[in-house]
């Protein structure tokens, strides 16, 4: 300490003249770059935080944290958790330095370690800071006006009861009708790895790990408290000095939770934050997840999420099911000779623009392709049970046509047939019984996965439009028939 005086006398008294409004300037390599600072809890970078201040401001804070120094120190090495002090070199540039210097500092020897071991040594540090003492302390008094908990310890050794060297250290520990609970004092600091290896050691303990915050400002949220957040079904723990009386004058354990309240606004999922002072005790414990809330925010937001997709689904059937009658009746109302006319061609042009953004494509005219006019016209009539657009008496010969001119479209003319309910009609009409026999030896080339009457791939989500279900159906032809294509190729 005292080298550290002689060291800047010389240099205030000497000719390097700081202008005190002037930012105040750190060394261009301070072997200690980031210290803790014990007020706030928080690591400050070095350099940031002394070239954040002006000359006369960062004096003033010198002589302050000197005087901590020994009883109450400011701040600390972020790598050994000794305090530190603010000293200068000859050109009034800063920089941190520790109270004692024995060589076991890794920042002064610059001996290199990893990242775990720099996390495990911040986390330690943390817990000589200001805030981690205060919210450590008020979980103890609420605790420990609870009559339900038992063997409450600060500070103490867990010894894993699997495996002798492995250990933890709880800020506080206690046990409760449920089993022994570990309370850990969440600070904005608080690092993801050391979360995740408690979550499985206390896990594996049987027992429940809970995190506690000292606020919370949903508004004001870092990636280290989201962690902690969202794995604890978006609730968050915190005891304060309220809640600690609370707890005391009822003798039973509170925290004020925050969480999350989904909602449903429109087609979409939102949440606000609430907040409420609860017992201890009406909070739900999972051992499994490590989990402890108040609020079941998931279960809630998949029940909302699942309902805003059923309306969609509803929404989204409701508009096929408008779309298909419309054009069934488009082709209803169709003169099947006679090019279309302007109202028409208008009618056409929406209902293929609906159908397109369904993955549904229909020909760019009515009239320009006969495979679909024949498809067309093979449900139509099916549905009416009369011929459509083709100048027949029977259904039975808009069967025959299809059979004959549209194999490829015979399969959805037999699926019409089914779903309307046609083919007691057809079985009356075949006098001779040669759409029987014709029906038989379709069905069989199929079977045999010929592909003289395998629907058209390019119509199979137009058929399903029109039919929905089919498509797993019609694929289903597709596939067997493939083989059948390939082996009389390899054969060749
Ligand atoms: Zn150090």
């Amino acid at each position: 300490m005292d080298g550290a005086e002689k060291q800047i006398e010389p240099a205030i008294g000497g000719n390097v003249t700081f202008d005190p409004l002037a930012a105040a300037l750190p060394v261009d390599e301070p072997a200690i770059r980031e210290a803790l600072d014990c007020d706030t809890g928080e690591f400050v970078d070095v350099k940031a935080w002394i070239g954040g201040q002006r000359y006369e401001e960062l004096i003033a804070q010198r002589v302050s944290i000197r005087e901590r120094l020994s009883k109450n120190p400011r701040f600390r090495c972020s790598l050994c958790s000794v305090p530190v002090y603010l000293v200068a070199n000859q050109f009034k540039h800063f920089f941190f330095r520790h109270i004692t210097e024995d060589g076991s500092c890794p920042a002064e020897t610059r001996s290199p370690l990893s990242r775990d071991e720099i996390l495990a040594r911040k986390y330690d540090g943390v817990r000589e800071s200001e805030p981690h003492k205060r919210i450590k302390a008020l979980i103890m008094r609420s605790l420990s006006a609870d009559p339900s908990f038992s063997e409450i310890l600060s500070e103490r050794q867990w010894r894993s009861s699997h495996d002798e060297r492995s250990r933890r250290q709880p800020d506080v520990q206690a046990t409760r009708p449920m089993g022994r609970t570990a309370f850990e004092v969440q600070l904005s600091t608080t690092f993801l790895d050391v979360v995740a290896g408690r979550r499985s050691f206390y896990r594996q303990e049987d027992a429940l790990l809970v995190w506690v915050m000292g606020k919370f400002d949903p508004d004001y949220r870092r990636l280290t408290t989201d962690d902690l957040l969202f794995t604890n079904n978006s609730n968050i723990l915190v005891v304060d000095e309220e809640t600690a009386t609370l707890s005391e004058a009822v003798r039973r354990f509170h925290v004020r939770c925050h969480f999350r309240r989904p909602a449903r606004e429109g087609d979409r999922l939102t949440d606000r934050w609430e907040s409420r002072v609860i017992p201890f005790s009406e909070l739900t414990c999972e051992k499994e997840s490590q989990r402890c809330w108040y609020f079941d925010y998931d279960r809630q937001a998949s029940a909302i999420r699942a309902e805003i997709d059923k309306e969609l689904q509803e929404r989204e059937r409701a508009t096929l099911d408008a779309l298909r009658s419309e054009l069934l009746s488009f082709w209803l109302s169709r003169k099947p000779n006679a090019a279309p006319d302007k109202n028409e061609v208008r009618a056409w042009t929406a209902l293929r623009e609906a159908l397109s953004e369904r993955g549904v494509s229909l020909p760019s005219s009515p009239d320009e392709d006969s495979g679909f006019i024949a498809l067309m016209n093979g449900v139509a009539s099916a549905k009416e049970g009369k011929p459509v657009g083709w100048n027949f008496k029977h259904l039975v010969e808009v069967a025959h046509r299809i059979a004959d001119g549209y194999p490829q479209h015979v399969v959805a003319f037999g699926h019409a047939a089914r779903l309307f309910k046609r083919d007691e009609m057809l079985a009356e009409q075949d006098r001779t019984g040669k759409w029987k026999r014709r029906s038989a030896a379709i069905g069989a080339s199929l079977r045999n996965g010929q592909p003289d009457f395998a629907p058209d791939p390019a119509s199979i989500l137009l058929v399903d439009f029109l039919m929905p279900g089919t498509k797993a159906k019609l694929e289903k032809i597709n596939l067997a028939y493939v083989p059948a294509v390939s082996s009389v190729v390899t054969a060749s």
